[in-house]
This record gives C-alpha cells, structure tokens and sequence, in this order.
C-alpha cells in the first residue's frame, strides 16, 4: 500500500518525492529537479506498464531491453518469494554453497553456445565486465605475461558505466566528466553501415573493419593486448548488427594474437536475436561470455561471467601462484537471484519464448520497415527479431546527421510518450530503439509502431 502516515500518495505526490529527493540515472539532472518525472509506475502486466493515474503504455523497450517473459509473471514473483522464505541469502566465498546457485550453473554451461566450463555470478552487466576484465588480466599474470593487458572494445558499444566497463563503453557521453576511459583502454571502428560502411559491399566494410583491428593492435603491440569485448549486436550504442563474415573475419586476427574473445551477451542472450544466444546468431566463439538481464528478465539483478576451460585452467593454477582467488561480492550467487533466473529459463522453455521472439521479432521488423523506411527523415531502419532501431537524419542522399542540438530521437520518444508508448532515444546515435518483451502481441507492435510514425511526424512538422 502507498501509505504516508495512513494517507494513500497519488501520482502527484509521488512525482514531488521524486523530484525532491530522487537521484535517477541517465538524466538531465537539473531539469529532473525542476520538472520531476513525466510519470509515474506503479504495475506491469506483459507488455504493458500502468502509471499512478491508471494511464496505460506499451513498453516497447522491455524496461531497458531486459523484462523478456514480460511484466507480472507469476512464476517467477512465486520463486522469488518461495526463495526468500526458504533460504533468503547464502554467500559463496570459501567453497560455500547453496542449492539453486549450484543448479543455476549447471543450467547455463549446458545451454552455453559454445563449450563452457565455469559460471562467476555477479549482480550486473557492469560489474560482470570489469569481472571479465580482472579475470583477463589474472590469466596473463598467471601465465608469467604482465605486460598483455590492453582491452579492445568498439566505438559505440555499450558494456556498463563502472569505472573500468564505462570505459570500455565506446560512446563518449559516458565518459564526459568522469576521466574515462582508463588508459588501458582501446577502441575499434563500430561496424555501423550508415556511417563508416556507407557505399560498400559487406565483404569490403569486413575487410575494412578487420584492416582497422589489425592496424590498431599492430600499433600497441599483440603483447600488450590481453582481450577484445563485443557484443553481438551492439544495442545502446544504436542496435547495430555487424556485416556477414565480420566475425568470421576478426576472429583470426584475434586467435593469431593470443587475445581472449569476450562476448557481451548481456542484451543479446536468452533469446533476444530469436535464438538462445547471440554468439550463435553472430558465429562467434567466446572464450568468455557475459550474460545479464534476461538471465531474470530482471525480476532480480543477477549477471554470470562465463569462462572456457582454456580460461579456467590457467584461473585454476593461479592459486600457486596468487593464493586464493581474492574476487567476489556480498551478492555473489544470490539464491533468490538464481531461483528467478530458475524460473525464467522454465518460462523460456515452458512458452517456447525464444522461438515467439523470433516470430513476432520478424513482424515488429516488417511493420517498422513500412512505417519509416520512406519517412523523409529516416537514414536507416535495421534490427532484427526483437531488437530494431530507426536512425534520424538530416539528409537521407549524405547521409548527414541533424545538429544533435536538435534533440531530435528524444523529442520523438517524447512525443511517442505521449501517445502511450514508450521506447528510447539512444545515447549520441539519434535512433530510437525498440525491444520489446518476448510476449508482445502484434496489436500492441502495430500500437507502438503507429504511435511512433505519428510522433516522428509531428517532429518532421516541427523541423520543417
Ligand atoms: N552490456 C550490455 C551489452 C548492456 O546493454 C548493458 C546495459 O545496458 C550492460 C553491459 C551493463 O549492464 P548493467 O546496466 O546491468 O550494469
């Protein structure tokens, strides 16, 4: 119950909270202090979000790319409660153990794309990159490598805001004003097709991208480079697939350097690209894997760092070396976190949910194709199964982009908002991205598209 001193808040007093004493992510600080929120929410069912004035929205986003079964789901909100009243927390340092974690591991290095060994729970992607990183690195100081230390991740990928994964994110919004990245911190070309594709074939941008990683470790030296991160399809930074054979292609360089492969899955796996893992999709074979918001469908923060045997043996030996692995946190193998990831594979399984991604992912690309691809201010409409985004640009001929001043994918997101759906304006890509749960109906795509093309051309109107 809402209550303050027995009296129920409505939606205005719990904006005013909001705006006086709440410190949100991602904001315009000072104009979330003067406006508040634009509302507030207060249930969810499927796809559907419900604000304090009873107002109802599709949720094109699925939160941020994470709520996969849907809202309400029951069987995970009774796991997670089962959970609490059995054993509501057990910690794993020093070889401690707990049912549902021990089951959960198990669980994932079957369903692994490619031959896992271990599974290291932490409490977000974030945090699961800077594991990885650790990891990387305590790998090459057990192999006797110190100087191979180096991270390679891409312009405009997205792998969290800590102090190392903000780094590694490749958007410079993230770093402005935190004296990010860290200098051990590399970036690749993004293989984006609008911009540093345009007029090339697929097998030329490929040979492009792979001339500039090439390039990039020929200029730090391979022995200074210990792993290259890259999500499947690059989601915050602007749902940007790679071209056919890019992986195909980098992954070479990669092996003939010695340098570990690491595959941010945090948006991609369980079943986001239509299959389980966006690494199969993509023809990517990590040596490490990071997995997070659909592991719960974020009923429960919980992320895994996934590592191959060839990574585990050398860990394995580094406790002659180093003495016990010193890395690991409070909520490490949190048992409610595993009952809720329990619970959401079951519901994956149980409604064939990667299979209806697939399906409903490939009509959400139809509709969006038809809605914007002639709309006079869309450079490129791409995506697929459930993840798509359409590019705002001031020339289609260029391409060239609108004076991001302009604000132009917020405005449309705003206006969208308006009309009862909400997706995301991405961080410095002037796209707008869609990435529903896996349970949308197609009446709400078709609601969420047309309220979408309705607001891109309010703006049109506006800019014009
Ligand atoms: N990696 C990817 C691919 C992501 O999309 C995100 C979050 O959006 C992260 C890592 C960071 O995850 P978190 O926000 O849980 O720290």
């Amino acid at each position: 119950m809402l209550t303050n001193g027995g009296h129920r808040l409505d939606g205005g007093e719990l904006a005013e909270l909001d705006r006086r004493f709440a410190f949100h992510p991602f904001t315009a600080l000072a104009d979330h202090e003067r406006n508040g929120p634009p509302m507030v929410v207060t249930g969810g069912k499927g796809a559907i979000l419900t604000d304090a004035a009873g107002r109802d929205y599709v949720d094109a986003m699925a939160g941020l790319w994470c709520v996969n079964v849907g809202y309400g789901r029951t069987e995970i909100a009774d796991a997670i409660a089962d959970q609490a009243r059995t054993l509501s927390y057990c910690h794993a340092f020093s070889s401690m153990a707990s049912d549902k974690p021990a089951m959960l591991s198990a669980r994932l290095i079957e369903m692994a794309p490619v031959p896992m060994s271990k599974v290291f729970f932490g409490n977000s992607g974030s945090d699961a990159n800077d594991t990885q990183v650790k990891l990387a690195w305590y790998y090459n100081n057990v192999l006797g490598r110190p100087a191979k230390k180096k991270i390679i991740a891409r312009e405009r990928g997205y792998h969290g805001v800590t102090i190392v994964s903000g780094g590694l994110t490749g958007l410079p919004g993230l770093h402005a004003g935190f004296d990010l990245p860290l200098p051990f911190i590399r970036h690749a070309m993004a293989p984006r097709r609008l911009w540093e594709g345009h007029g090339l074939s697929d097998a030329e941008f490929v040979a492009k991208l792979a001339d500039d990683l090439e390039a990039l470790i020929a200029r730090e030296g391979a022995d200074t480079i210990a792993a290259f991160i890259a999500e499947p399809v690059q989601g915050a930074g602007g749902v940007i697939a790679p071209p056919e054979g890019y992986f195909a292609a980098i992954q070479p360089i990669l092996e003939k350097h010695d340098i570990l492969l690491i595959a941010d899955e945090v948006i991609c796996g369980f079943g986001r690209l239509g299959q389980m893992f966006g690494s199969s999709v993509m023809g990517m074979k990590p040596d490490m894997m990071t997995v997070a918001k659909g592991l719960t469908s974020a009923y429960f923060p919980l992320s895994g760092c996934m590592v191959s045997e060839k990574v585990w043996r050398v860990l394995a030996e580094g406790g002659s070396k180093f003495g016990p692995f010193g890395h690991g946190y409070t909520y490490s193998s949190h048992p409610i976190g595993a009952a809720a990831a329990l619970a959401n594979l079951d519901l994956l399984e149980s409604d064939a949910l990667v299979a209806r991604a697939g399906e409903v992912g490939a009509y959400m690309q139809e509709r969006l194709r038809a809605a914007f691809g002639d709309h006079p201010m869309v450079g490129e409409v791409r995506g697929q199964a459930l993840i798509g985004a359409v590019e705002f640009v001031a020339d289609r001929a260029g391409p060239a982009a609108f004076d991001p001043a302009l604000k132009v994918a917020p405005r449309v997101v705003k206006a969208a908002l308006d009309r009862g759906v909400i997706g995301r304006a991405l961080p410095s890509a002037d796209s707008i991205a869609f990435s529903p749960p896996f349970v949308i109906e197609r009446a709400e795509i078709d609601r969420a598209v047309e309220a979408f093309r309705d607001a891109a051309d309010q703006v049109w109107g506006e800019l014009k």
